[in-house]
């Protein structure tokens, strides 16, 4: 079982490297090991011996190039290290879709794995952990093999995110629940802000130890797997998870405050979550600071507080939410989003006429769907009732406003 919770000591420093691509990779591990050293080095985190859970993001079986995984240069640099410091690599992930063997063959992570002779683990099997200070999930059902291993590390992409706005270094460990269980959660935690709060309890019983995120090429748009790759040339080094995606999301242009695992770890007093109360450490960031990076509109926060029924905030929801949409000239009927859709029945008929391949009244809105189609089939349709009146950007300015208003009280 892990060890008992560690308490992140402010300052949080996180450490920025300029890596401008994959294809030298001489230049990539040594920029790596220098912001390491920002860091006490590898050798502050992994010890002889220790078998070191690299916890890769792998959503599904996709090339390099579509920047949807970790990329096998940013694998194999951070490998080296951990070896170089004596530990035992060790390297996994639950996709969505697929098993682990095989997303990691088409990513390019398994030449890497057996190259560099590291072992690769498939996250087929769960044990319970319990975290009785967790604020939603006290028992949880995580990959196994945080049991056989001392140190956990999360290698994450930089992405956009439909449903969370952002997925990083505290999102990946998403990844620790088998592919299947994910959609359950899906179901159980239909708000967002709910779902972050889990998240959130995830980390703090996996408690990685470091996050290495691969900002190389992000994603932009309508990830985590719907977007366009985009250049950023960066790689983001930190212990402190919440306070690497306070500096991702700076990188980007987009409020740390806007990413709902932002504020669940503020909730749970986990990790730094301000960047002011951030050390940063490496490359300036206003030197890798991309301006014009497209990120998702998000739904409306302000329906928490909106005092009104249950039901009737459900139905505005539902009314402001972006709707899944089968583009079926693309779609090659493989059934993933079928497969993949957490309510049950499923909501979603890749093979039904236009207009009845999505079940409007059970359909969530996770948009798994749309994170597991290989072909991006399926667009995010914004509702008729936001179109008109803009709602979705007006509301999130006045929750923002409402949110520092109330945190001024506090
Ligand atoms: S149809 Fe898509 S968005 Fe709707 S519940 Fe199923 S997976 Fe989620
Ligand atoms: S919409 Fe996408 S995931 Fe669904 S069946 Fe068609 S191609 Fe497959």
């Amino acid at each position: 079982m892990p060890e008992p919770e560690s308490t992140v000591v402010a300052p949080s420093v996180v450490s920025l490297a300029a890596v401008p691509g994959y294809d030298d990779f001489p230049l990539l591990l040594s920029r790596l090991r220098e912001a390491m050293q920002d860091l006490g080095g590898m050798e502050a985190f992994v010890q002889p011996g220790q078998r070191v859970l690299l916890k890769a993001n792998l959503v599904a079986p996709t090339r390099p190039e579509q920047a949807v995984t970790t990329h096998p240069a940013v694998l194999r640099a951070v490998i080296r290290l951990v070896q170089e410091a004596g530990g035992i690599a060790c390297v996994g992930d639950g996709p969505g879709v697929g098993d682990t063997r095989t997303a990691m063959a088409v990513g390019g992570l398994l030449a890497v794995v057996q190259e560099e002779g590291a072992e690769m683990l498939e996250f087929d099997e769960t044990a319970v952990f319990e975290n009785l200070s967790n604020r939603v999930g006290k028992r949880l059902s995580l990959c196994r093999h945080l049991q056989d291993c001392q140190v956990l590390i999360s290698l994450p992409k930089l992405k956009t995110h439909v449903q969370m706005a952002f997925t990083g270094a505290v999102k990946n460990q998403f990844g620790l629940i088998p592919g299947s269980a994910k959609g359950q959660m899906h179901f159980r935690f239909q708000d967002r802000n709910r779902l972050a709060d889990y998240l959130v309890d995830i980390n703090r019983t996996a408690r990685p130890a470091l996050a290495i995120m691969d900002a190389i090429v992000g994603m932009e748009g309508p990830g985590p797997s719907g977007g366009t790759p985009r250049q950023i040339g960066a790689l983001i080094v930190g212990s402190d998870l919440p306070a690497v995606d306070v500096v991702a999301c700076t990188l980007i242009g987009l409020d740390p405050d806007a990413n709902p695992l932002n504020l669940a770890a503020r909730r749970a007093g986990y990790g730094t979550t301000r960047l002011e109360e951030i050390r940063l450490a490496g490359v300036p960031l206003a030197d890798l600071q991309v301006h014009d990076y497209k990120l998702v509109q998000t739904p409306a926060n302000i329906l928490r507080i909106l005092p009104l029924p249950a039901s009737v905030l459900r139905w505005l929801r539902r009314q402001l939410s972006p709707r899944p949409s089968i583009d079926h000239r693309k779609c090659i009927l493989c059934r993933r989003c079928t497969n993949g859709c957490p309510v049950n029945p499923p909501a979603i008929h890749p093979d039904a006429p236009p207009g009845q391949d999505i079940d409007e009244q059970t359909c969530i809105r996770c948009y798994c769907c749309h994170e597991f189609c290989p072909v991006k089939a399926i667009d995010l349709r914004r509702s008729r009732l936001d179109r008109c009146l803009h709602l979705n950007y007006l509301a999130n300015k006045i929750s923002r406003l409402l949110g520092k208003i109330v945190a001024l009280w506090r």
